[in-house]
C-alpha cells in the first residue's frame, strides 16, 4: 500500500493550498508559502496580541492569531480570499487550531461561531472566507460549530477606510445574535481571518454578551497590527 500510495504522489503530486506549486512530502505549504517566520509568540498570545499593541479587546477574555499579517501570510490570506483557494483555509486553521492548544482554556470553550462575513462579498465569491476558517477550526479542537449564531444585519463601509472613531461608530448595530438559546451561558471562541484595531471583533463579542454569553475569546488567522514588526526585529 505505501508503494501505491507513493506511486501516486508521483503522479499526482500534492500541491500547495496558497500558490498550487507542488509540496514536498510530509509538507502543508511550499518553500515559498512558509508560514513560520511571521509565527506570533505564544507570550505574545498569552498577553493578548490588541494588548501587545496597546489596543485592547473589550468584552473579550483573550485575543489570539497564530501568525503576524506580512509576507507569505499576507500573500496566503489574500489568495485565499479572493483567488478562493479554498483548501488554504484548513491550513490556516490548522495553525489556528495549535495557537489555541497553546494559550486557550480549551476544556471551558463550548462552541466556535465566526464574526460574519459582508452579506454582498459572500454572494459575490460565492464562500464566507471567515466561516469557512470557523468550521475547519471548530472541526481541528473538536468543538461544536454554531452555525449562523450570530448576523450581520446590514454592510457596512470597510472599516479600514474609515478614521478610529468613525470604525466605532460604522458597526454600531450592525450585528445581531440570531439564536441567543445556542449562546447563552455559554463560552465561545470567536474568530476571524485578520485582526487589525479589534473593532469589528469588540462588537461581535458584545452581542454575544449583551445576547447571554459568559465569555468570549478571539482567534484570528492573523493580526495586523501596527506594532507587528516589533516581535519580528526582537522588540517585543
Ligand atoms: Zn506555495
Amino acid at each position: 500500500m505505501r508503494a501505491l500510495a507513493a506511486a501516486l504522489r508521483l503522479l499526482y503530486p500534492r500541491v500547495c493550498p496558497f500558490c498550487g506549486d507542488a509540496i514536498p512530502l510530509g509538507q502543508r505549504v511550499c518553500p515559498k508559502c512558509t508560514l513560520q517566520s511571521h509565527r506570533i509568540s505564544d507570550t505574545i498570545n498569552h498577553k493578548g496580541v490588541l494588548e501587545a499593541q496597546g489596543e485592547t479587546l473589550p468584552y473579550a477574555e483573550g485575543d489570539i492569531a497564530p501568525f503576524w499579517y506580512q509576507g507569505p501570510v499576507r500573500r496566503a490570506i489574500t489568495a485565499y480570499k479572493f483567488s478562493a483557494r479554498l483548501g488554504a483555509a484548513e491550513v490556516l486553521a490548522a495553525h489556528m487550531a495549535d495557537t489555541c492548544r497553546a494559550v486557550l482554556p480549551l476544556e471551558e470553550i463550548e462552541g466556535v461561531v465566526c464574526v460574519p462575513g459582508r452579506p454582498r462579498q459572500r454572494r459575490e465569491r460565492g464562500f464566507g472566507h471567515s466561516e469557512l476558517l470557523a468550521q475547519h477550526l471548530a472541526r481541528e479542537l473538536d468543538i461544536p460549530y454554531l452555525k449562523g449564531a450570530l448576523v450581520k444585519l446590514f454592510d457596512t463601509p470597510y472599516q479600514h477606510r474609515l478614521g478610529l472613531p468613525a470604525r466605532r461608530e460604522n458597526l454600531l448595530g450592525a450585528f445581531e445574535v440570531a439564536d441567543r438559546a445556542a449562546v447563552r451561558g455559554k463560552t465561545l471562541l470567536l474568530c476571524d481571518d485578520i485582526v487589525t484595531t479589534g473593532g469589528t471583533a469588540a462588537e461581535c463579542a458584545k452581542m454575544l454578551r449583551v445576547r447571554g454569553c459568559e465569555r468570549v475569546y478571539f482567534c484570528a488567522a492573523a493580526a495586523a497590527g501596527k506594532e507587528r514588526n516589533r516581535e519580528a526585529n526582537g522588540k517585543l
